[in-house]
């Protein structure tokens, strides 16, 4: 159904996605998308956030919520990487885990999409997705993914990432999903968890992009 899925955050570097991924916690891609093309020109290393002055940052990223801790993070995270690893992002989840602002659902979508390395990325679409297809009974990210990596071979985690994620976007939702238009109804144990009229289902589906 998505043969082409991928991440819907506009990056060039590991450090944008990386950026990228923390600004967006609680807003859309669409929305970071919209402030990353100056801050990116503004903040090119990771040098940079180190020294940004925070009231500059703060305006720049302000329209994605949570201006103040995203604000904290970047500063943090450009210190970090500065101090402890030569201001590069490292391709290690054990390394990416210790930075500011970052947990491992930020670290799987930077290792699966910057560095080629296979990754689960839990979010809210990924972790209810997994449950409605009986993947996992958990709601603990970390167990989800836990779950999902003994069902799934490796090299195929970032792209099912994508494709749980944009089918959670478009079609699964997480209060109507649209079971009576959704390509995996005769194979989901959830079907029937939303309306199941075709007509009533079909209005439901949002066809995005979502960047
Ligand atoms: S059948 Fe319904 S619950 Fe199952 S994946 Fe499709 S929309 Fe989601």
């Amino acid at each position: 159904m998505y043969p082409d899925a991928h991440t819907e955050l506009n990056f060039r570097t590991p450090l944008e996605l990386l950026v990228a991924t923390i600004l967006s916690a609680q807003t859309t891609d669409k929305r970071v998308n919209m402030v990353t093309p100056i801050l990116f020109s503004r903040y090119p290393s990771a040098a940079d956030y180190a020294a940004a002055d925070r009231d500059e940052l703060e305006k720049i990223i302000q329209s994605t919520g949570f201006y103040h801790a995203k604000t904290n993070s970047l500063i943090g995270l450009g210190g970090a990487l500065c101090e402890r690893f030569g201001g590069e992002v490292p391709p290690r989840l054990r390394d990416l885990v210790t930075l500011p602002g970052v947990g491992r659902k930020t670290a799987n979508v930077v290792l699966g999409n910057a560095f080629g390395i296979p990754g689960i990325t839990v979010d809210t679409h990924f972790g209810r997705l997994a449950r409605r297809f009986g993947w996992t009974t958990s709601d603990d990210p970390e167990k989800v993914e836990a779950d999902v990596a003994t069902l799934i071979p490796r090299r195929d985690w970032t792209m099912l990432s994508h494709r749980v994620i944009w089918h959670g976007r478009r079609v699964c939702h997480a209060r109507r999903p649209a079971c009576g238009a959704c390509g995996l109804a005769r194979l989901c144990p959830s079907y029937g968890e939303g309306p199941v009229d075709p007509v009533v289902a079909a209005k439901l589906v949002k066809p995005g992009p979502f960047s």
